[in-house]
């Protein structure tokens, strides 16, 4: 890969490669854009075949945050790191220190949290080093494990896809195919539960979803069978590109609404699914919920205030159809523009010299 014509391409302001041979650490931090404030987004770990699948990787999901935490209307801009390494194996408290050191390097300019393969836990050695880390153990008087809140966005949007589809925000009775039933699937199984929704879910971790089986009585299915399950909604909750040629043919639902990030393969399988009657509630609209309570976290925690910003996530999505159907565009793309338009105005305030 190019990078820096990348870079320029997709407008990254830098990428950030960190080496820590004693601890262990191989690691890319990537900053894509600070307009809105500091970048905001979690370090994942992640045994990548190669230095550059992690590349793309975390350029893809720092771009990601950028129109994430863009469209939800926070004050931060798009950041994330990946470690290389196997979460199973690999984890030191020399490592995310290490980690921690390189974000503290940063002055400020990239905050970081757990994501995929990383937990509080790990967070808890980052912070040793800096302060620029959130989503830290509720003990310590911060926000906790943020996905209860990703899920209680992710129901959000749900709702407001059934009261377009359906005509009502109900979701009694719906069938709900989740794929993935970790932190945020598992939340978002017991808060469907509660809207008395019907459930099909899969796993690849057996265990996990025979757990969501005992406490909410769903239906089980193997991992690659969720994509055939006769549903209402599909609810990817895994990790991303599972709408693509392959998987769009098979799906049976009328709603899409997941937690994962990037979960199209490529921007033209948004207007497939529009073409199939497909509504797509645009993934990172949908899963802003975490980032929302960590934002709370970085001011002052107030959790009510962290759910009533998450619950706005349903007018934002009602937002984006009005605007899509206006337009005569996709979901997705009615998402972009949201989040570009707020960046665009921000940009154009005057640069005033201010004394520091
Ligand atoms: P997690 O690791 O706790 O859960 C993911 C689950 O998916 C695991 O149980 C894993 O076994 C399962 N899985 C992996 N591949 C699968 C497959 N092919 N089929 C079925 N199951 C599979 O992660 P999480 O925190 O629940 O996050 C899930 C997704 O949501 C990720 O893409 C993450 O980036 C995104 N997300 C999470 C949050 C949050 O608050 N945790 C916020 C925003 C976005």
């Amino acid at each position: 890969m190019d990078i820096i014509e990348h870079m320029e391409r997709y407008d990254y302001e830098q990428v950030v490669f960190c080496s820590d041979k004693g601890a262990g650490l191989k690691a890319i931090i990537a900053i894509h854009d600070t307009t809105l404030g500091p970048a905001l987004g979690g370090t994942r770990m992640w045994p990548y075949s190669s230095e550059e699948e992690a590349l793309v990787d975390v350029l893809r999901l720092a771009r990601a945050m950028t129109y994430k935490n863009a469209a939800a209307g926070l004050n931060f801009g798009g950041g994330k790191a990946v470690v290389i390494g196997d979460p199973a194996k690999d984890k030191s408290e020399a490592l995310f220190r290490s980690l921690g050191r390189f974000v503290q390097s940063l002055g400020g300019r990239y905050i970081t949290t757990e994501d995929v393969g990383t937990s509080v836990r790990d967070m808890q050695f980052v912070r040793a080093e800096t302060s620029f880390v959130t989503g830290l153990p509720l003990s310590w008087g911060s926000s906790g494990d943020p996905s209860p809140v990703t899920a209680f966005g992710v129901l959000q949007a749900m709702k407001a896809c059934a009261g377009e589809v359906y005509g009502s925000d109900s979701l009694e009775g719906r069938r709900v195919a989740i794929q993935g039933v970790g932190k945020v699937g598992h939340a978002l199984a017991r808060v469907l539960h509660e809207e008395k929704a019907a459930l099909v879910v899969s796993d690849t971790r057996e265990e996990a979803a025979r757990v969501v089986r005992g406490e909410v009585g769903a239906a089980v299915l193997p991992p690659d069978e969720i994509y055939d399950a006769e549903c209402d909604i599909f609810s990817p909750c895994a990790l991303g590109a599972v709408l693509n040629d392959d998987i769009i043919p098979r799906l049976k639902c009328r709603i899409i609404a997941g937690a994962a990030n990037n979960q199209l393969a490529e921007e033209r399988h948004c207007q497939e699914l529009a073409r199939r009657g497909i509504l797509y509630a645009p993934d990172f609209v949908v899963s802003a919920g975490g980032v929302i309570n960590l934002s709370f976290e970085l001011i002052c925690y107030d959790a009510e205030a962290s759910r009533a910003k998450t619950a706005e996530i349903y007018d934002t999505v009602k937002r984006i159809i009005a605007t899509a159907k206006a337009e005569g565009i996709t979901t997705a793309e009615a998402a972009n523009h949201l989040a570009e338009d707020r960046l665009r105005r921000a940009r154009g305030i005057k640069g005033l010299y201010l004394r520091r």
